[in-house]
């Protein structure tokens, strides 16, 4: 499990994040969602070591990892897919996979990456930014997913994507939770954040608003944080 508890944190003397709790177990999908500004991408930038907080705790199954650089936390099996996909679109599909392998690991990365999406093994030569945005997404989510990751945290992976491929992404992200992986989902798109999730949390101005299941947020409590948010 992936513990965040009492997670203050700052850009200079501004605070974005105030007294966060959460709690990512193995196996589950949690979406933090929240209007714009509220500290989503934050606390996701916390969470994967990128800022450090500046009061509070971070702990992976128990074990203390406040304040640990991004490499320690990849060790420790926590895998990040930033917002516009971190893929290098200058290199081929292959050669994105290649990159994130380990030495000798190569043929079964790809292997891996064209079990989870079957077009990219249509592909692999094409350089990515001539692919679509929701080819060059799935490409981001399988470079993750070939690093056997324990944690994946997502900055909104549906963004500007259409709704079928969105459905293929959710699908893959459901996939990926029953084999066991935790996911923390940072999502735009409410209705199908809430469909995928076991766990919500809203944020707003930097605090969590409401933590509960999906089931128990209804579309007035969605509103007040939401408008809330001013
Ligand atoms: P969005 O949905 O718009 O991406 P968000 O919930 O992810 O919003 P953040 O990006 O975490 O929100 O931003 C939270 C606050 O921190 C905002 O007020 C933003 O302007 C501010 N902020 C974000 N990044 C920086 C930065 N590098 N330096 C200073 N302030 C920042």
């Amino acid at each position: 499990m992936l513990e965040l508890s009492g997670v203050d944190a700052h850009y200079g003397a501004t605070q974005v994040l105030r007294g966060i709790d959460i709690q990512v177990p193995v196996s589950s999908v949690v979406a933090l969602l929240g209007p714009n500004g509220a500290g989503k991408t934050t606390l996701l930038r916390v969470a994967s070591g990128l800022l450090k907080p500046t009061r509070g705790r971070m702990s992976i199954d128990g074990v203390d990892v406040t304040g640990a650089a991004p490499h320690q936390l990849v060790d420790k099996g926590l895998c990040l897919v930033p917002e516009g996909r971190g893929i290098f679109g200058s290199l081929t599909v292959r050669e994105n996979l290649v990159l994130c392998s380990r030495r000798g690991g190569e043929k079964e990365a790809i292997e891996r990456a064209v079990d989870a999406f079957p077009r990219l093994g249509e592909r692999l030569d094409q350089v990515s930014r001539t692919m679509s945005g929701g080819e060059q997404q799935m490409l981001a989510l399988s470079r993750a997913y070939i690093q056997r990751p324990r944690f994946v945290l997502l900055d909104e992976v549906s963004m500007g994507l259409a709704p079928k491929i969105v459905d293929e992404i959710f699908e893959f992200l459901a996939r990926l939770a029953q084999e066991g992986t935790a996911l923390l989902l940072v999502e735009q798109y409410v209705t199908r954040a809430l469909a995928a999730a076991d766990y919500v949390y809203l944020l707003n101005r930097g605090q969590v608003g409401f933590a509960g299941e999906p089931s128990q947020l209804d579309a007035d409590a969605l509103a007040e944080h939401y408008v809330g948010a001013g």
